[in-house]
């Protein structure tokens, strides 16, 4: 029997929190941060991956509540989406200090976590922000051979088959990159509305 979706996300939760031996696992105590799990409906039929929190989500334990969030809020609401119905999460669920850039290991070690989560709410579509969600969904699905550069795939639904039936992965710009970039920032807003026509 399938164990119900909140405890299942609660034991995925505590076994993170209790993630000693990542490297990023003694910054989050020094800093008094959280770990970020992710947010939203359970039921979700739109997933949408980052990268890691930052400094902001990292001390709420929330994810995109911060500059970029504003912006992922938004894009959302360009497109009439209640961010409530829509599940928002990361790779990498500690902040990497400094927002540097996530590490190969920590994203294989976080990793399994995310592929948990999308086995537990099976989207239909997944919007992922930015080039490293972009090249973790497509391999972790295994179509690794369809990975190019963002800049050539953003906007461009993929269609894939998986073990629940189809997920359609879609690659946008990271919101950060279009905070000083207000033609990234017109790139996203054209392509956010591709989740609607997918989904409806
Ligand atoms: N950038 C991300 O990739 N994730 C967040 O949660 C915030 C900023």
């Amino acid at each position: 029997m399938r164990v119900d979706k909140n405890t299942e996300l609660e034991q995925i939760a505590r076994e993170i929190d209790q993630l000693t031996h990542s490297p990023l696992y003694q910054y989050r105590i020094d800093n008094n941060y959280s770990a970020v799990i992710g947010e939203g409906s359970l039921d979700a039929e739109i997933m949408c991956i980052g990268e890691a929190p930052g400094k902001k989500e990292a001390e709420t334990g929330k994810p995109f509540c911060g500059k970029s969030g504003t912006i992922l809020d938004e894009l959302l609401t360009s497109i009439s989406l209640d961010r409530k119905a829509v599940y928002v999460t990361n790779i990498v669920k500690d902040r990497p200090p400094e927002n540097r850039d996530p590490t190969q290991s920590e994203i294989d070690l976080y990793g399994p976590f995310l592929d948990r989560q999308i086995d537990l709410i099976q989207p239909k579509v997944i919007a992922t922000l930015g080039r490293f969600s972009m090249e973790y969904v497509l391999r972790r699905f295994g179509f690794e051979g369809v990975i190019g550069e963002i800049g050539a795939m953003h906007g461009v639904p993929v269609s894939l088959p998986v073990n629940y039936g189809t997920v359609v992965v879609v690659p946008l710009y990271h919101p950060a990159a279009s905070i000083y970039n207000q033609k990234l920032k017109h790139v996203l807003f054209d392509d956010i509305q591709k989740l609607l026509s997918i989904r409806d």
